[in-house]
This record gives structure tokens, C-alpha cells and sequence, in this order.
């Protein structure tokens, strides 16, 4: 038995020698497709090592690129949530549940300003795009930016609407209907305990829990 394995790896190696000592064109087929059987598993060894340093490479990759610029995302642990949220902006914000119509903060709240995420303290919707829809619920007609909030398809309750989350945070905001005035035909139906509001030429709060991207910057000035 290890005579066999020994001439096998003796023979294995010659084979792999052969390949590439001996031009392609003085190989004939057959010999050339048994080359190919030898080669295949040394590349697939040679692939694995360099698969796994690439794997390294890539990881730190994305890393840099999870605190690269506005596109980072704020995650925190549930206690971390709770700790900083009301039990209702918890309920609401954190576990997709609807407050009551007509009891939010800001349903009937007219003042100038903007809207933005209980949770993380992204920038929302403005006073500007806000309207009265009677649905108890503040309502917009459009985000302050598409980027700001993603939309998430939802079919609980029986029914098919879509769900819209904060991009940063992805703390739960409300729904949008198709049913909105003009000029986007848009109703973003928000509840109250998933926003903060900050009055017009006030600065908005930093919820991130990060320290400002600027800090290292604002040293060299
Ligand atoms: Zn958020």
C-alpha cells in the first residue's frame, strides 16, 4: 500500500515537472489531458492559500468603508435603545408598532423647522413639505432627501404597504401611501414618537453616538 501511494506521488510530480518543462506544442493530447488531471488540484491548493489572503484583504476593506464619509450606518445594542428612548419612541421606533391616531407630539404641530429620526437624529422631512391629511398621523408629501429614508414592502394586517425606515438607523417611521397632494401624490404617514423636531436656525442634536468625523479634521485649521 505505501509502495503504491509513494509511486503515485513519485509519478504525481514528475507529471507536474513535465508540464512545465515541456513546451505546450511538443505535448501530445492525451498526455496533456492527464497534465491538466495533475494540475488542477496543485492550482486548487495554490487558489485556497490565495483565496484566504484575499478574504483578509477584503474584510479590511469593508471596515473602512462602513466609516467612510455620511454613508455610515448607527447601530446599537437593545439596551442601548432603551436606554435612550421613551417606552412608546421604543415601541414604535425599535418594534414597528403604531401609535394611536391623533395623540402624537406632532400631528397638529405647525412650527418651522425640520424633522429628523428620534434614533440616530437624521435629518427627515421638512415643515416645508408637511400637511394636513386627517389622519391624525404629521404627515409630508416627500423626505428631505430620498436618501434619508428606505422603503421596505409590508404585508402584515393582510394588506400590501410599504413600510418606510430610517436609512441610517433603520428605526421604524411609517408608511407611504400613493394618495398624497401634489406635487409628489405622496402621503409619508409618520408617527410622531419615531421624530424629533428642530426649530428653524436651531443646530440638530448628534444621536449617533459617535464621535464628529470633523474632530480630527477641525485640529489642523
Ligand atoms: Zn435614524
Amino acid at each position: 500500500m505505501m509502495k503504491i501511494l509513494v509511486m503515485g506521488t513519485l509519478l504525481l510530480g514528475f507529471l507536474a515537472l513535465y508540464a512545465n518543462i515541456v513546451p505546450a506544442g511538443r505535448q501530445n493530447i492525451r498526455s496533456r489531458r492527464m497534465l491538466g488531471m495533475v494540475r488542477s488540484p496543485i492550482a486548487m491548493v495554490a487558489g485556497l492559500i490565495n483565496h484566504e489572503q484575499d478574504d483578509e484583504k477584503d474584510s479590511g476593506q469593508i471596515k473602512s468603508a462602513e466609516n467612510d464619509g455620511e454613508n455610515v450606518k448607527v447601530r446599537k445594542t437593545e439596551d442601548e435603545w432603551k436606554a435612550q428612548l421613551t417606552e412608546e419612541q421604543y415601541q414604535v421606533a425599535r418594534c414597528s408598532a403604531t401609535e394611536r391616531p391623533f395623540t402624537g407630539k406632532y400631528w397638529n404641530h405647525h412650527q418651522d423647522g425640520t424633522y429628523t429620526c428620534v434614533g440616530c437624529g437624521q435629518e427627515l422631512f421638512s415643515s416645508d413639505t408637511k400637511y394636513d391629511s386627517g389622519s391624525g398621523w404629521p404627515s409630508y408629501y416627500k423626505p428631505v432627501d430620498k436618501a434619508a429614508v428606505d422603503e421596505i414592502k409590508d404585508i402584515s394586517y393582510g394588506t400590501v404597504r410599504t413600510e418606510i425606515v430610517c436609512s441610517r438607523c433603520e428605526a421604524h417611521l411609517g408608511h407611504v401611501f400613493p394618495d398624497g397632494p401634489r406635487p409628489t401624490g405622496q402621503r409619508y404617514c409618520i408617527n410622531s414618537a419615531s421624530l424629533d423636531f428642530v426649530e428653524k436656525g436651531t443646530d440638530t442634536p448628534d444621536k449617533t453616538g459617535e464621535k464628529p468625523a470633523e474632530e480630527a479634521k477641525t485640529s489642523d485649521d
